[in-house]
């Protein structure tokens, strides 16, 4: 079997997202074809990343599509510039990764999970992610006064969930975000007593038995992230998110012994390469690889495995297309270390998931894996038709 074209996708923009996904779609001689998803769908970098898929597609045109892992060292090594990883980078060669692990999936008649080992579970504990934006009324937009937060928390609890991720700062009362100089340096006493009392709320509302996740997006700095610990540490949180820039792993060691919150990293961390320091230094709780930028399925499962020597559990970052969100879910099914599910509110808006032929939602707060071969995705034919394609071949 060999490559014969790579289709480059990118699908129609949702603007009240800023979210552009971008896949490919690789094609065989044998008539099998097989999707991946670059995941960095989420405000700037996704035509890039289309960019450097045509430029990988070229690279691996004729080669088989079955050896994944000679493909991958044969990017990272020939790209030139793969080897500093970087997000653009790691995501063309994700979602070309992914592509081949679909179409391997599909040709030996297999899900992915089973290609990578078989299923440690059939259902997938999930949390439903970023609160702060809405839940209840989906229109990914919603002011950030403590009724909108209670709405979406209490939805939460109505669809069955027993765990949320919220970031409860990020959000001003009257609409729109902080700016990055309002969330260094030091919170605000007004920013700082905001944060509590959506958090309050969200434990008061979900009540004890629920799992809370504080979501820090990479907005505070090491005052700032002690700032949010030390409010949210009553409070009997799962874990702290993002809570500093990724790529300072003393740093991050420094706020792991200031703090008894566990805390998790990584959807801005790329390769093993990438994870490495945070794994060492015992700074890391959850590892957070996302599928769709951290180098595929191939070089995500290799993370999972590094973290699994540290005792670090896995929860897949996703924030893109339903591709991305199939591909999680087959990692996530064939790792031991796997704590969590994240579903981002997004992936629950009709206008995201009517890009997928098949709608995956959790029930009751879990996902079962499917179980068709390959990912078990593909893209619908209506986002296909308001696609903007380009062919390699
Ligand atoms: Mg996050």
């Amino acid at each position: 079997m060999k490559i014969v074209a790579v289709d480059l996708i990118a699908l129609e923009e949702i603007k009240k997202m800023a979210l552009r996904p971008v896949c490919c779609r690789i094609r065989t001689d044998e008539g099998i074809y097989g999707y991946g998803e670059a995941g960095v769908a989420i405000v700037s970098g996704a035509k890039a990343a289309f960019e450097l898929m045509r430029d990988y597609g070229q690279m691996i045109l004729g080669m088989n599509p079955l050896a994944h892992e000679v493909i991958w060292e044969t990017l990272y090594k020939e790209s030139f510039w793969a080897q500093g990883n970087g997000a653009i980078i790691m995501a063309a060669i994700s979602a070309i990764d992914t592509a081949l692990w679909d179409i391997k999936g599909k040709y030996f008649g297999k899900p992915v999970y089973e290609l990578l080992g078989g299923k440690h579970r059939d259902k997938l504990r999930t949390y439903i992610s970023q609160l702060q934006f809405g839940y209840h009324n989906k229109q990914f937009a919603q002011p950030g006064c403590l009724d909108a937060y209670q709405a979406s928390y209490e939805h939460a609890m109505e669809e069955g969930y027993d765990a949320i991720k919220v970031n409860f700062f990020c959000q001003k009362p009257e609409g729109g975000e902080l700016f990055h100089t309002e969330t260094t340096g030091c919170l605000s006493r007004q920013v700082r007593k905001r944060f509590e009392e959506r958090l309050a709320l969200a434990r008061k509302i979900c009540g004890p038995d629920v799992d809370i996740i504080v979501e820090n997006h990479c907005m505070t700095d090491y005052m700032t992230a002690m700032q949010t610990a030390r409010i949210a540490e009553p409070y009997d949180i799962l874990f702290l998110e993002e809570a500093l820039t990724p790529t300072n792993a003393d740093l991050w060691k420094k706020l792991a012994s200031s703090t008894s919150i566990p805390l998790a990293t990584g959807e801005r961390i790329y390769s093993r390469w990438g994870f490495r320091p945070l794994l060492e230094n015992g700074a890391l709780s959850v590892a957070q690889p996302d599928v769709g930028n951290c180098g595929g399925i191939t070089e995500c499962k290799k993370i999972c495995d590094m973290a699994h020597v540290y005792d670090v559990t896995v929860q897949t970052h996703t924030c893109n297309s339903p591709i991305s969100v199939a591909a999680a879910l087959q990692v996530e099914a064939a790792i031991p270390n796997f704590i969590i599910h994240e579903h981002h509110v997004s992936n629950t808006l009709p206008e995201i998931t009517c890009m997928g032929k098949y709608d995956y939602q959790p029930e009751n707060g879990y996902f079962a894996v499917p179980d068709l071969p390959g990912i078990g995705q593909e893209l619908s034919d209506y986002a296909l038709k308001r696609a903007h394609i380009e062919t390699v071949q």
